[in-house]
Parts: C-alpha cells; structure tokens; sequence
C-alpha cells in the first residue's frame, strides 16, 4: 500500500465546541468530571479565570488600572476581598473588571483549545447564556436540578448559609429560561449513578452526531 500522501494528509477536523452549564449546586463540575472520564477535554472557565488574574501580566496591569494598587496584595497575588469590595455596588466598575477578565478567559480558552485534539471538546461555564457565550459554542449542554436540593447540595458542600446561595441563584438566569435555551438538558435530582448514566447518554449522542 502507499502510504505517501505526497505531504498532502487533509488536515483535522475542526473540533465541536460543547459548553456546559449549570446554575449553582447543579452538578455541572461533577457531570465534567464524567466527561473527563470518557476521556474528552474539559476547560474549566471558572476556575481559569481566578488562575488568570494572577498569572497573565498584562490582565494584571489592567486591573491595577482599573481598580488601583490595592486589587493585589504585598505579594503581587489577587485579592479577592478588596476587589470585591470595590466593585460591589458598583456596576460601572464591575461592568469594567468583567470586560477585562471575560476577553482574558476567552483568549486562554483559544490557547487551551489548540492544544487540545479531539472531535469534542468541552467548556464549562456557569454564566453561559448570562454571558451570551452558549453563541461561540456548537452545542450547549445544561445540569439542571430542583432549587431546593440545589440550596442543600451546596450548603454541604460549603458550609454557606441559605440567605449567600440564594443570592448567588437570583444573579443567575432562572432554571426555566435556561431550559429552553440549552440543546441538552441532564436532570440531576436523584443520585450520582443515575447522573453518570444520564452523561453517558447526552455525550453518546453529542460522538454520535458528530461522527
Ligand atoms: P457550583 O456552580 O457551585 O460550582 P456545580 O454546578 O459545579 O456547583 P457540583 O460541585 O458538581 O455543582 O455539585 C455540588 C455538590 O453536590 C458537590 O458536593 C457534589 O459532589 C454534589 N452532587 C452533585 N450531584 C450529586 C448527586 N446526584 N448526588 C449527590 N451529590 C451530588
């Protein structure tokens, strides 16, 4: 057989961009831990964007512009509490921070997603339709689970009173808005088997359709 191609290999297929989302205590990190299992990229959002406001250089300078010295400490790491407390209240600056930190994210996403080689890769975000970033993405998968369980879920996890989680939930899209935006919708109210069970079956059909 031949097997020169003349230098001529058609090149990779460009891969589905699948965000997932999920309003606070939903699952959504549990459901892309599954995922990772299956063996398929996750890019964390969330948590990229608190690694990024100390390690790239030139968001840091924007934001010590923005906000002054104090957005960092002594030793130069992020402080969350003064930055928060500057921008509470505050939406001009908060609108400000966010349209440093979101284009920072967004370029770190595209680093991230060339590096990364497979048919699917996914991108978990919280604020996905809030941020209209479910628009850069080929498919949207969203965790959906009832408010009360949700409430319960993360009062466990961190320790937060019922009054802090319910204010997180009211700066989130309501779960019925989200439902009828999102192309796959995994219900979360019973346990982590049924949850894994259920992942299997949206990602199946996501490799499915792809292929
Ligand atoms: P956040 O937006 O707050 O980061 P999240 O949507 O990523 O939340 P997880 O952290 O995945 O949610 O889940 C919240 C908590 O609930 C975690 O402690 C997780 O282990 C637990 N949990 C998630 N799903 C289930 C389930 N089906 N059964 C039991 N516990 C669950």
């Amino acid at each position: 057989m031949d097997t020169n191609d003349g230098g001529t290999a058609s090149p990779e297929p460009e891969p589905q961009i699948i965000g997932l989302t999920g309003g606070i205590g939903s699952g959504k990190s549990t459901v892309a831990k599954f995922i990772e299992g299956l063996g398929y990229p996750v890019y964390y959002s969330d948590i990229r964007a608190k690694e990024i406001v100390n390690d790239d250089p030139r968001l840091k300078e924007q934001i010590i512009e923005l906000l002054g010295p104090t957005a960092y400490d002594s030793d130069s790491r992020y402080n969350r509490k003064v930055v928060a407390g500057k921008v509470f209240g505050n939406d001009t600056l908060l609108d400000g921070l966010n349209g440093l930190i979101h284009p920072a994210v967004r370029l770190d996403f595209e680093t991230w997603k060339g590096r990364h080689h497979s048919p699917l890769l996914f991108k978990e975000t919280a604020l996905l339709f809030e941020l209209g970033l479910n628009k850069e993405c080929d498919n949207t998968i969203l965790v959906t689970a009832e408010d009360n369980i949700r409430m319960k879920r993360v009062m466990d996890r961190d320790g937060k009173t019922y009054r802090e989680i319910e204010a997180i939930m009211d700066r989130q899209l309501p779960e019925k808005d989200k439902l009828k935006l999102a192309d796959f919708v995994i219900h979360n109210n019973e346990g982590l088997t049924e949850l894994e069970t259920e992942t299997e079956k949206v990602i199946s059909q996501l490799a499915e359709a792809k292929s």
